[in-house]
């Protein structure tokens, strides 16, 4: 066996210098290799000392590659050096072998480095089932934790930056995305969107030409501060964007001038109807959309979902699903969401008179029943409303007398007194 292990070394530890091999025995599933470290002295991790001093020796078990279908165990001693320098806190050191070893690795760094290649091609799930067909499994996690260890690759600094903000929890937290237009790749991400950040990164790379943001506040300081010799252009995707909007909220505040469509001889009348109360035509993009989401939210909340289970599932905020719960048909949202006339108190004084003159002096009560009718604001303009202008009216006549009347009942007297 002895004339067999230098070619052992040679075929075990081929590119490692300083191992010896010293046994190798051979079961039926596996290999265990003894080897030792030959190297007269160390070099010191804390100041860089060489030392040729030794404190003492231990066993190592670095796991390696399986080797013809068998499991590998290397056994592997390793010396502890006294530190040569007396000012040196690391008194003592263990020492590595280049290209085997590393401080605290439980593993080879051949096995280390194939198994880095796996969790790049492939991955968390698929690469820890990958590894079980090699003989070595390990967890999805290490090699999601090989991978982060890994150092960033170098990336050259971009000539055009593309600034955006992303989410890492939607309506929440949002960090800053740099890209790099040339070469359509993610340069950088920042964990925020502050003017000052992202200076900060610009004026790090004062090769940067061309800045393409969007129209927020905060990226325009920036970059005017980070990189004032760039040039600050809109990117396309916000232009057309705003574009789309400004003109789809152009025309429907303009809607009154379009002429209505002819009615169409043959369609019965009682199908025209409920279109013509919605302000949106059937048909629209923003109107189908908001049906679907309406629809949508009732059906989950239905279901026995909570509004705070149904905002994660459909990606929206707490406050949207609010909104749409509220409104009992999507017509109600786009009376919330584009007429602005109906969220002031002027719509809602004639009902507010009616139940002055009809005895109700509470401003309260008064508050919360045009609420119920969707009066989106506070107490306190139906508080100012009643003291200042209700107050100075004549007296109301008792409520015994006359029953409570809704505005849209449209046959009052023939409800029984
Ligand atoms: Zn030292």
């Amino acid at each position: 066996m002895n004339e067999v292990l230098p070619q052992l070394d040679e075929l075990l530890f081929s590119s490692v210098e300083g191992v010896l091999v010293e046994s190798v025995e051979v079961t039926d599933t596996a290999v265990r290799i003894e080897a030792r470290t030959t190297a007269g002295r160390a070099a010191c991790p804390g100041c860089g000392c060489w030392s040729g001093r030794i404190h003492g020796s231990y066993l190592r078990f670095p796991h390696d590659l399986p080797t013809a279908g068998k499991l590998v165990v290397v056994s592997l001693r390793v010396r502890r050096f006294v530190c040569a320098e007396d000012c040196c806190p690391r008194k003592t050191f263990a020492e590595q072998v280049p290209g085997l070893t590393r401080r605290f690795g439980r593993r080879t760094e051949r096995l280390r480095s194939t198994l880095v290649a796996v969790g790049l091609a492939l991955a968390g799930r698929a690469g820890a089932r990958m590894t079980g067909a090699f003989k070595v499994p390990v967890s999805r996690n290490t090699l999601l934790r090989l991978i982060a260890s890994l150092p960033d690759p170098a990336v050259a600094a971009p000539r055009v930056v593309g600034v955006d903000e992303y989410a890492q929890r939607k309506g929440r937290v949002y960090g800053t995305v740099l890209v790099d237009v040339e070469t359509r790749r993610p340069v950088d991400l920042l964990p925020d969107r502050e003017a000052d950040t992202l200076a900060a990164w610009l004026a790090e790379r004062p090769g940067i030409e061309i800045i393409c943001r969007d129209r927020a506040t905060f990226f325009a300081e920036g970059a005017t501060r980070g990189a004032p010799q760039a040039l600050q252009v809109a990117d396309r995707w916000h232009l057309w964007h705003n574009l789309g909007e400004a003109a789809e909220k152009c025309v429907y505040r303009h809607r009154g001038c379009l002429r209505p469509t002819p009615a169409q001889p043959e369609q019965p009348q009682e199908e025209a109807e409920p279109t013509a109360s919605s302000p949106w035509p059937t048909g629209h993009r923003f109107a189908e959309r908001t049906r679907a989401k309406h629809a949508t939210i009732h059906a989950l909340l239905a279901a026995g979902h909570s509004k705070r289970s149904v905002a994660r599932q459909l990606g929206m905020t707490l406050n949207t699903i609010l909104r749409f719960s509220r409104a009992t048909t999507p017509e109600e949202m786009f009376t919330g969401q584009w007429q602005s006339r109906a969220t002031r108190l002027d719509d809602y004084k004639p009902y507010l008179d009616q139940r002055w003159q009809e005895g109700c002096t509470n401003a309260w009560k008064l508050w919360e029943e045009i609420k119920e009718q969707g009066y989106p604001r506070g107490y306190a303009s139906v508080r100012d409303y009643v003291s200042r202008t209700l107050r100075g009216k004549p007296q109301p006549v008792p409520a015994t007398i006359r029953p409570r009347r809704h505005p849209l009942d449209p046959h009052p007297s023939r409800r029984p007194t």
